[in-house]
This record gives C-alpha cells, structure tokens and sequence, in this order.
C-alpha cells in the first residue's frame, strides 16, 4: 500500500536525499531541515450581515540567509500549517535557484474567497496584516499573491502595512495591481517563466515545439498563462486543460484535439480558474472527467493546479509518449511517481525551477518600488527570460555534472548557495 504523506513531509524527504548526496553535514541539514520561524493567528472579521466570524492565517518564514523572505499567501480550504511549511521551504530553493537575493516564506488562510463578498475580503486581508505586520516588511518577509488571492488583495494588503507603518511602503506587499504599485509582466510572469523553461529543455531533448502537443492541469493564473505561452511564443498546440468545477465540487478535463484557444477559454473562466464548461461545450470543447489531462497522447505535460497530482495511482496513467514534465504547480509531484519519471527517462522541470518566475518579477517588482521607477512590459519579461534561463542552465549543467536527476540537480544548486550564504555570514 501507498503511504500517505503530507506536503511537508514530502519537502523534507526531498531534502534528506540531496543532502545525503551531497553529504552536507546532518548539523547544518537539520537547520535547514526546519523553517526559522512560524507564526499562527486569529483574524475575527465582520462579516456583511453583521455578524463575527473567526478565521486563521499562517505565515511561515523557512531561511533568509540570503535576503528577505518571500511568498506567496494562499486562500484555500485545505490550508494547513504542513502546506504552508512546505511551501516556506520551497520558496527558499526557488529564491536561491533563481539567484535572486530573497529568503523563502509561505502564508495562507483556509478559506474559499469565492464564498465572501468583496468586503468581506477586503476586512479579512486587512486583518491578516494587522496581525503579522510587525514580522514582515520589505527587509524581513514580503507576501505576494498565490492560490486564492489576487492583485487586488495585495493592493489591500500593502494599503494595511503602509497606514500601520506610518509611510508608504510598497516594497511590503508584491504582485500588487499595475498603477497601485505592481510591475508589468507580473500577472503572466509564472506562466511565461514555465514556457521559457519548457523551451530551453525541449531545445535540450530536441523535439520542435511546433511540432509538439501539451496537456496542462489546473486553468488559473499560471496555467493560463502558461497555455498562452505554449501556443503563442512557441507555436505548439495545448489539447486539454483541467479545473476545478466549484459548483459541481468535481474537476473536469476541457479538451479539443485540434488545439485549444487559450485566450477563448480564459474569457470563460472566473477569477478562481473556473471554466463555464456549458459555454466552452457550445463552442466545440469536450468535457472530460479529472485525470483525462495526464492520460493525454502528449509530449508535454503542464501540472498547473495544486500539490500531489501526479502521485502513484495517477501517473499510471501517463502516455508512451510524454517527453517532458513541467511543474507549474509547487509539489504537484510525488515521490512515487518521481521514481516513474527515472525510470523512463522522463525529463523533469522541477516546480521551483519552472515555476519561478513569478517570484522573480516579485523580486523585480520590490526592486522597481524601492527605485520609484518602473519598467516596461518588454523590459520586465526580457530580464525575466534572462534569469530563466541561467537558472535552467545552471541546472542542467549540474545534472549533467553529476548524472543526477533534474529536481535533485534543482536542489544541488539552490542547497549550495544557500549553505555558501550561512558559511559568508558565519552561521556556520
Ligand atoms: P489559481 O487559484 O489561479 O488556479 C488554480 C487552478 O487549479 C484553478 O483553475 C482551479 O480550478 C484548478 N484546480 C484546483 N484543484 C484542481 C484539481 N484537483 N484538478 C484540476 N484543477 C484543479 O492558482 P495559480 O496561481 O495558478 O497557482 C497554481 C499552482 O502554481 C499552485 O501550486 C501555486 O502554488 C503555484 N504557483 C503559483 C504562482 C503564481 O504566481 N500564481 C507562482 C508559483 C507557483
């Protein structure tokens, strides 16, 4: 029988095997091993009725040794403090993959926004800063927007932090609206930051991305984006991208096997990645049922959704034919089915490698309001390739380096730096 494990028991294990690789000494990886600090809380909100209703928020800061935390907050019912921890964790080798001088940190809040009206979510943001605003900042710990949460919210957010701080600050908050602060590119940087990822490897595996089909799971912001992506700036065909269908509480599997409009589809989809799969159905598309993306004849596959989706009994599924596996997701991935990947020589873009380029414009976004000055949509992305890029080749040059799979070569890179940053800072 499978075990079961939590997402953080999955970040730990990850670690455990590179560190023994890398015979990093059991002190140090016990540090790293554990995030630095956690903080729990309470946010009572007054509710539209009038009523008080009581919700929870985590925020987790795992290592700043090289620079402020970073990450993302997550609104979403199954939020635990385990998520949240693995995903702090995430975030320190996905800072440090991407050499960009942040830290790793993860929050979230279970809940379903999609159940509260605007002000509601307004109230509840704000509390949210009320209660950690004293351990976060633009030189401690910066929140941005992740599953559940959007620009908007941390325009909220980074309002809170300023009016409590007494100044201006949006260095406090990323991923904020453009024109409140926030950096052209941001909204497409994780989607576009998974295609620049997806060519270099297929350059790498020499297979022609217009001659190349890809099936992608989830149809929020970094699969859209990354659907978009495939199909515009490589010239390749997305047959299928999947969803959770909040009304039915089921996922489905929205195909066309001549190639999906991505742009068509998102003008159907709400802000929470929901399809209206009536309207997609009238215009030609088939609904298929959840697994059907990973069962798909492709040569790419895109996990874009949530963590452990492609795990023991799903990746069975998986055709002859799949080349490539891009983790849009974080930890979409599970052991079991890693061992699957080896295996057959399946090429891995690992999550915090393909997925990093939404902190990296994070990062230029912090960059750009501590300058007061702002780039263009062209310039962000230009420079958002340009890290992409490096990252993906230090990366597979460290797999190739040392014959190691592409995610423990991913964590090579970012464990060294890291370990570098505490020797320069004498931690160690
Ligand atoms: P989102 O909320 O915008 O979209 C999530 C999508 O996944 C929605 O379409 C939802 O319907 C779908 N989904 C949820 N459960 C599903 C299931 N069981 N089967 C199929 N589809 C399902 O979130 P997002 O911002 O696109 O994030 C997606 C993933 O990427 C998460 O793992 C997140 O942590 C990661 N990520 C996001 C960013 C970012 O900048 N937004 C950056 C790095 C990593």
């Amino acid at each position: 029988m499978t075990e079961l494990i939590n997402a953080f028991q999955m970040a730990q294990r990850q670690f455990d095997h590179v560190a023994e690789q890398l015979n990093l000494d059991p002190q140090i990886a016990e540090v790293l091993r554990w995030p630095s600090r956690e903080f729990k809380f309470s946010i009572p909100v007054r509710m539209d009725d009038g009523s008080i209703r009581l919700f929870f928020g985590y925020r987790v800061q795992h290592c700043d040794v090289r620079g402020p935390g970073k990450g993302g907050i997550r609104f979403h019912p199954s939020e635990t403090m385990d998520t949240v921890r693995a995903l702090a964790m995430w975030m320190t080798w996905k800072t440090a993959v991407a050499d960009i001088p942040l830290g790793g940190g993860k929050g979230g809040v279970p809940v379903d926004p999609a159940t509260l009206t605007t002000g509601e979510k307004e109230r509840l943001c704000r509390g949210w800063i009320q209660q950690i605003w004293r351990n976060i900042g633009p030189r401690q710990d910066v929140p941005a927007p992740d599953v559940g949460t959007t620009p908007q919210m941390m325009g909220w957010m980074m309002d809170e932090y300023s009016k409590l701080v007494g100044k201006y600050t949006p260095g406090a908050v990323t991923g904020k609206p453009v024109g409140g602060g926030g950096s052209l590119g941001r909204t497409e940087a994780t989607g576009y930051g998974v295609i620049y990822t997806v060519r270099e490897a297929m350059q790498h595996l020499k297979l022609d991305p217009t001659k190349s089909l890809a099936a992608v799971q989830g149809f929020g912001n970094v699969a859209q984006h990354a659907a978009i992506g495939f199909t515009e700036l490589l010239g390749g065909k997305v047959i299928c991208v999947s969803y959770w269908d909040r009304a039915d509480r089921a996922s489905y599997t929205v195909s066309r096997a001549e190639g999906i409009d991505p742009r068509f589809l998102k003008s159907i989809t709400d802000q929470y990645g929901t399809i209206d799969k009536d309207q997609a159905q009238k215009a030609g598309y088939v609904i298929e049922d959840a697994d059907a993306w990973i069962a798909k004849d492709v040569d790419v596959l895109i996990p874009a959704a949530l963590e452990g989706q492609v795990n023991a009994e799903t990746v069975k599924k998986v055709s002859d034919r799949v080349r490539l596996i891009a983790e849009g997701a974080n930890g979409p991935t599970t052991p079991e089915a890693d061992e699957f990947f080896k295996a057959n020589n399946i090429f891995v873009i690992p999550d915090f490698l393909c997925n990093a380029g939404g902190v990296t414009v994070s990062y230029f976004e912090g960059v750009q309001n501590d300058m007061n000055y702002y780039w263009t949509r062209e310039e962000a992305l230009q420079r958002l390739d340009t890290k992409m890029t490096q990252a993906f080749k230090s990366v597979l040059e460290m797999s190739e380096g040392e014959k190691v799979f592409m995610r423990d070569a991913a964590y090579m890179v970012a464990i060294k730096r890291v370990v570098t940053a505490m020797e320069l800072r004498g931690w160690i």
